[in-house]
């Protein structure tokens, strides 16, 4: 048997962590938490209520109102403590992120690393962060300083169990705030790991906490008065409910929802950085993740690059070169997408279906890359969020075309051009419209301190989830304006 994943030897208890400790649900409620590697559960996660959330509300108010008084150098020097520990553990966090989201232990461990990425940017803010003091007329100065919002809240989907809570919870606890998080059910134990050890490093009870469950929770953190912002990551039509119901209490929210990412490739494009990128975007965590481009948008002739594309692909190992999918549900519906896309007349160039499991997984849910080939502009398979391992291509005469056929996505996170001529990179990045723009890059992911977010239906609210559009997000922005004494050149503006 290849080991490709420790899974845990033992079935683990998942807990919520309500003022810094690990407790059932008030209901008493779990289900399991199944691996995709196995189909088998790994654990259980509790399914809480409403009083769950009450309590955890509760016991992050009192530890907000502390928190806040510590100063922002002695906050980071605890987030110092917890990125060592994320370090130390990182095999485990990584195995058990693979273990229950399906994807290989490589993507997970890449995952997590980003996340440090993150904590280390909210470290750095007691350098950084040096707010703005202006005399903004005779004897009247202008200061501005970050507060924090209190109780803030994420709710954060599978495919990056350790990463996208991530995102959120080291900037807003740096801030000042108390985190509490609603972790997606399907990937419950990367979270209380990561709890562990942000108990650990020393962070006071309540200041971050763990509520599991799926919907109620949702909605109860969406209605709570205790809580000021709410950050979510997830699909659009969930972010956009989310984002009604928060901000409908007065709540601050930013949801980021589901994509549909394109690649416009020209014909004079470098075919290794093409087909590397292009193969990378849609395979990588099996598809499953919001900056994957699975739209490929062929400007003029791209044959020779096309051939590149399938027959690289066709190469992949699974449980090496890509891993599997969340679960049967998920793996039916991938299947169901691409019979649709043959039905309507795409062509199957590359088929991924009945694929070989990795000796010792086979009851998993596996599939191998796809490739459907010579759509149209209107086909299910071309404006339809797949989330599978699913490149569709499309045949275009021009530029123009390509950019028109971007723009009229309904989402906005992403898109790249793939071509080794700057005029027609910067023709593209002014006129094809999403948030975050790759040159001559698959996953046009923006490092720290620049700032993840899309646009259109792909981003509800407004601001960005990490870098400084997360430090705004997370902070209130206190503006106050000082006069100590009347002087005598003042005018009406003193
Ligand atoms: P999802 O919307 O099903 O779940 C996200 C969260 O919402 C989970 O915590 C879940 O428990 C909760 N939830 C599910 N159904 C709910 C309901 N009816 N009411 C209230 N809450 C509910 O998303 P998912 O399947 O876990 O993740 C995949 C989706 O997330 C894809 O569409 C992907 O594009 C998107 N995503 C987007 C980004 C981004 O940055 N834009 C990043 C990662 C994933």
């Amino acid at each position: 048997m290849t080991e490709l994943v420790n899974l845990p030897a033992s079935p683990i208890v998942g807990k919520n962590l309500i003022g810094g400790e690990w407790q059932d649900p008030a209901s008493g409620r779990r289900i399991d938490v199944v691996s995709p590697y196995t189909a088998a559960a790994i654990g259980t996660v509790p399914m809480s209520n409403a009083t769950d959330v009450d309590r955890a509300v509760a016991a992050a108010t009192k530890a907000a109102a502390g928190w806040r008084k510590v100063p922002l150098r002695e906050r980071t020097q605890v987030l110092f403590r917890f990125r060592d520990l994320v370090l130390k553990n990182l095999e485990e966090l990584s195995h058990l992120a693979a273990a229950e989201c399906g994807k290989t232990v490589a993507e997970a461990r890449a995952g997590v690393m980003k996340g440090v990425e993150i904590i280390e940017f909210a470290a750095s803010l007691q350098n950084m962060d040096d707010g703005a003091s202006l005399e903004v007329s005779r004897g009247v100065t202008c200061e501005l300083r970050r507060e924090p919002l209190g109780v803030v809240a994420g709710i954060t989907p599978f495919n990056f169990p350790a990463m996208v809570p991530m995102w959120m919870y080291p900037t807003a606890i740096t801030l000042g705030n108390a985190f509490i998080l609603k972790p997606s059910e399907k990937v419950p134990l990367t979270a209380d790991l990561s709890g562990k050890l942000m108990l650990e490093a020393g962070f006071p009870p309540g200041v971050f906490s763990i509520v599991h469950g799926g919907r109620e929770v949702v909605e109860a953190i969406c209605d709570h008065p205790g809580i000021a912002a709410v950050g979510f990551v997830g699909s659009s039509p969930i972010a956009k409910s989310v984002y009604a119901r928060s901000t409908a209490t007065g709540k601050r929210a930013l949801c980021l929802g589901s994509a549909k990412n394109h690649f416009i490739v020209v014909p004079d494009a470098d075919p290794d950085v093409t087909v590397d990128g292009v193969v990378r975007s849609f395979t990588g965590c099996a598809g499953q993740r919001c900056m994957a481009a699975s739209l490929m948008i062929a400007v003029g002739n791209c044959d020779s690059l096309i051939e590149k594309i399938v027959a690289h692909a066709k190469t992949f190992e699974l449980g090496v070169d890509m891993g599997a999918i969340i679960n049967g549900e998920a793996h039916a519906r991938i299947v169901k997408d691409i019979e649709t896309a043959v039905g309507d007349g795409a062509k199957l160039v590359l088929d991924g279906r009945g694929a070989k499991a990795p000796e010792g997984y086979e009851t998993g849910h596996w599939m191998n890359p796809s490739i459907l080939d010579s759509a149209s502009p209107t086909m299910e398979c071309t404006t339809k969020e797949l989330f599978g391992p699913v490149l569709t291509i499309v045949h275009v005469d021009n530029i123009d075309e390509a950019i028109a056929l971007q723009s009229d996505s309904p989402y906005g996170n992403a898109y790249s051009v793939f071509t080794t001529r700057g005029a027609t990179a910067h023709y593209v990045i002014e006129h094809a419209e999403a948030a975050m723009v790759g040159v001559n890059i698959g996953v046009p992911v923006p490092r720290e301190p620049f700032s993840f977010g899309g646009s259109k239906a792909s981003k509800f609210g407004s601001h960005d989830m990490t870098g400084w559009g997360g430090v705004d997000f997370w902070s209130m922005q206190k503006k106050i304006t000082t006069k100590w004494a009347i002087y005598p050149d003042a005018t009406w503006m003193s």
